[in-house]
């Protein structure tokens, strides 16, 4: 068993044991304590901290994410780091109580029940859980590819309610060790799956008075109809608009499963959006179809989930638009080749 250390957190006051190979993030997590942080896996810095007292290792920190300067100013990446004696630590982002409710990080093995294809290179994954493994809407999970020690990030769409089982949209990607290598390759309903979560901070964790607009790319659709799913549900926000880009109608899915919510719901707008074909929809980049829709975005919360590139062009197009922001919130589908290139 290795080592153990203990690890306490100034501003709230808490104190987790903390294993010598177990990385910061998640020993706090675990132990149901709240830790602002994104992809949890070193590319985004959200879950930077300030090691006041004590030894770390960053393990596989990127330079371009921690830089030589800020480690020797004691700032390390809680996803990354590992404790080599008792720490002090403080989280750079504030943590405040935010009123969401939070859920431990948990180990949980399921069995593969559902795989379609469903898009063009889109799986639908539905893993069935040995224990309901509970999550807030726009949160993801990390599954272990079989046979080695590799861990990829994938957004849960189901409705939170529903604990027994998850579903997964994913995207392949060539030379992928998780798609390419395994989902799309070797997986069949019936296999025995690792999943670790829920991770995240994404989504519209409580209600709020701001109308959403919900703005996917590809498989950024997965946490999308999670969120969906819980703002119709609980009834999270005023009125609600779902954008979802693909390049042709191969690339959309669940299609009449949305244009049926909106018929069913007044508050609620579907609008999916191609890019490089002519249809009865709207044509053109996903991000510029909010341009044209809204005049203004002022007094609106924005939710943008997708490639990189997509993110980036809907932060653009809502500070155009005037949202503030702090209402801007974001998840980035980041993988090893940006890892690589950061
Ligand atoms: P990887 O092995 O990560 O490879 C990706 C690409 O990088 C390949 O082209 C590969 O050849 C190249 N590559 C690998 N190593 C290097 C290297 N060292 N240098 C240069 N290039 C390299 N995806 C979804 O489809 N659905 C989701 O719901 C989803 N949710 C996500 C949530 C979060 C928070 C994050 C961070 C990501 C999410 N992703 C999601 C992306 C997903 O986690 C994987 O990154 C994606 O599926 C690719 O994994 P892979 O193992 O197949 O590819």
């Amino acid at each position: 068993m290795p080592e153990q250390h203990d690890v306490r957190l100034k501003t709230l006051e808490t104190q987790v044991a903390c294993a010598a190979d177990q990385n910061l993030l998640d020993a706090f997590l675990r132990a149901n304590t709240w830790l602002p942080h994104g992809c949890s896996q070193g590319t985004c810095g959200s879950c930077k901290m300030q090691v006041l007292e004590g030894e770390i290792d960053h393990r596989a920190s990127s330079e371009f994410i921690l830089t030589p300067h800020e480690r020797s100013e004691g700032l390390a990446l809680a996803c990354q780091a590992t404790p080599r004696s008792d720490l002090l630590v403080e989280p750079v982002a504030e943590v405040a109580d935010d009123g969401v409710v939070r859920h431990p990080l948990r180990d949980v093995l399921g069995t593969v029940s559902a795989l379609e294809d469903i898009a063009r290179d889109t799986r639908r994954l539905v893993i069935d859980l040995d224990e309901p493994l509970p999550f807030t809407a726009g949160q993801y999970v990390e599954l272990l590819v079989p046979g080695t020690e590799i861990r990829r990030q994938y957004s849960m769409a189901n409705a939170p309610a529903d604990t027994a089982s998850i579903e997964l949209h994913v995207r392949r990607t060539e030379g992928g060790a998780a798609t390419a290598g395994w989902i799309f390759a070797r997986m069949h309903v019936g296999d025995r799956v690792e999943v670790r979560g829920p991770f995240g901070v994404f989504g519209i964790g409580r209600p709020q008075n701001e109308p959403a607009i919900l703005v996917a790319g590809g498989t950024g659709l997965a946490p999308m109809k999670s969120i969906v799913a819980a703002a119709l549900a609980e009834d999270l926000v005023p009125e609600l608009w779902l954008y979802h880009g693909g390049r042709t109608e191969q690339d959309l899915y669940d299609v009449e499963f949305f244009r049926d919510l909106d018929f069913r719901h007044d508050h609620f707008h579907y609008r999916p959006v191609l890019s490089e074909q002519d249809w009865d929809g709207a044509n053109g980049m996903v991000t510029d179809a909010v341009l044209e829709e809204f005049p203004t975005c002022k007094g609106f919360a924005g939710y943008l989930c997708g490639p990189p590139a997509m993110v980036e062009a809907g932060r653009k197009v809502f500070k155009r638009r005037r949202m503030a922001p702090r209402l801007i919130h974001q998840e980035e589908f980041t993988d090893a080749s940006d890892l690589a290139r950061r």
